[in-house]
């Protein structure tokens, strides 16, 4: 049942896209009982000077049995163990671990999935010595990742810093992980439907480069998991094996382009603007991949709305940018993070005049290919009974996300950054705001018709 990740790791792939791909991690065990053969990694490695780094519930899921199993190997060992309640991955979580951990430390074994899987892989990048990750809920893509996701400044920002040399899943911690991070897990790998459209889109609208190749992971990687749902409900340990594969995959596709392209695509800018309102109140909202879940659903009822829409360019081709009144659009959508978003359109002017014109033609040279490429994706319907069928959200109104609030990240989620897909396809179009309406109409009249039994806890 298992994968061998030994082919996909510490070698040169000189891939057909003609770029060379490497994903420099040593080990990936994802089975049960795979907690036992840290001792064998950490000596396969002559690691000395250790230190354990675990929260006050990651103890209780795996950093107690990690602990005894290193004693018995006679390991020796230093522990940090957290307090895990307002543990975040910012200034205050980096000192916390930096004050605790010995000088002279050579290995940091993370026990956890998300703040200290971010916290450890920051400060041993910044000490300059590796890391294990040793997962205690198969909740995100990041496993394999080499960015850090930090709150700095009590904004959200990603540090570049290096990958784990071991990802350990062991299944029968997976399994007892929280059912709200499992099913985050599944919402963040889905969510790939939506990166793959986008970039293919991109390929064929602004040249950007692509990989078929890795394109064919990630598709493993959402099969994996589309074939998990149905026993993951209950646990089963084949099913959360192949979700944690489907993780770590989609990390290593990632790890291969070098940047987060193949995995996060519109589906992830809608999730990212909403945590970002969410912060600007002081709230944090739901789990990352709970938020990209119900981010899938939105993008692919947009996808099939653009699929079916009748476009004329000779009209769109008399735009202009009025920069004046969407600077003041961003203020109002984007509150205090707006600098940010207009020193950035300042930068690449992805919504100039000249821009939007050129990608315009090309939209119009290629729209039977778009077109194909939204009828391919699968019905937002079958998306959101997967999400149902896990007990997670499926509507923004469930993560607290309010009417005006959907509206303005239809319309701004994608100055963000500068990737482009299907927010700025809708943008070029001029489609976005009817395309808001239609499902604002659609979801937030429905909002009061959906019985309690379906509302998540
Ligand atoms: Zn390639
Ligand atoms: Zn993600």
């Amino acid at each position: 049942m298992s994968t061998s990740f030994s082919d996909y790791l510490n070698h040169e792939i000189h891939c057909s896209c003609g770029r060379t791909h490497l994903c420099d991690i040593d080990d990936i065990l994802i089975e049960d009982g795979a907690l036992a053969r840290v001792p064998a990694l950490i000596q396969k490695g002559g690691y000395t000077d250790i230190c354990l780094v675990e929260d006050s519930n990651t103890a209780k899921a795996a950093g107690n049995a990690l602990k005894e199993i290193l004693q018995n190997a006679g390991i020796i060992f230093h522990t940090v163990t957290l307090h895990a309640e307002g543990l975040l991955p910012d200034e205050y979580g980096i000192g916390a671990v930096l004050t605790r951990v010995p000088a002279d430390c050579k290995l940091l074994l993370a026990v956890g999935s998300g703040t200290i899987n971010d916290l450890c892989r920051f400060v041993s990048y910044k000490m300059n010595i590796e890391y294990f990750i040793i997962g205690t809920a198969p909740s995100m893509d990041g496993f394999t990742s080499n960015v850090a996701a930090m709150i700095t400044d009590h904004t959200k920002t990603t540090y570049e810093t290096h990958r784990p040399k071991a990802v350990i899943g062991d299944l029968s911690v997976l399994a007892d992980a929280p059912m709200d991070l499992i099913a985050a897990g599944v919402g963040d790998v889905i969510g790939k439907y939506v990166c793959l459209a986008d970039w293919k889109a991109a390929h064929l609208i602004t040249g950007e480069y692509f990989c078929s190749n890795v394109e064919t992971l990630v598709h493993k990687s959402i099969q994996k998991v589309s074939d998990a749902v149905p026993k993951i409900g209950s646990r089963d340990k084949s099913a959360i094996a192949g979700l944690m594969e489907g993780l770590v995959l989609s990390g290593i596709a990632m790890s291969y382009i070098g940047n987060s392209r193949p995995a996060s695509g519109s589906e992830h800018h809608l999730s990212h603007y909403w945590e970002m309102m969410f912060l600007q109140h002081g709230d944090h909202g739901a789990w990352h991949g709970i938020k990209v879940g119900v981010g899938t659903v939105i993008a692919l009822k947009l996808y099939k709305l653009l699929a079916q829409a009748e476009l004329d360019f000779s009209a769109l081709s008399a735009y202009t940018f009025e920069e004046a009144s969407w600077t003041d659009s961003v203020f109002s959508a984007y509150g205090t993070a707006a600098p940010v978003v207009l020193s950035l359109e300042k930068k690449v002017r992805k919504n100039s005049t000249n821009e939007v014109l050129t990608r315009l033609q090309a939209l119009e040279t290629h729209l039977p290919k778009i077109r194909q490429i939204a009828e391919a994706l699968p019905e937002p319907e079958t998306i959101r009974d997967m999400l149902k069928h896990l007990g997670a959200p499926y509507e923004p109104w469930q993560l607290g996300v309010d009417d005006q609030m959907f509206q303005n990240s239809i319309l701004f989620a994608k100055d963000l950054r500068n990737r482009y897909g299907l927010l700025q396809i809708l943008y070029d179009t001029q489609l976005n705001h009817s395309f808001a309406d239609a499902i604002r109409k659609e979801i937030y009249v429905n909002e009061y018709s959906v019985t309690k039994e379906t509302v998540p806890v």
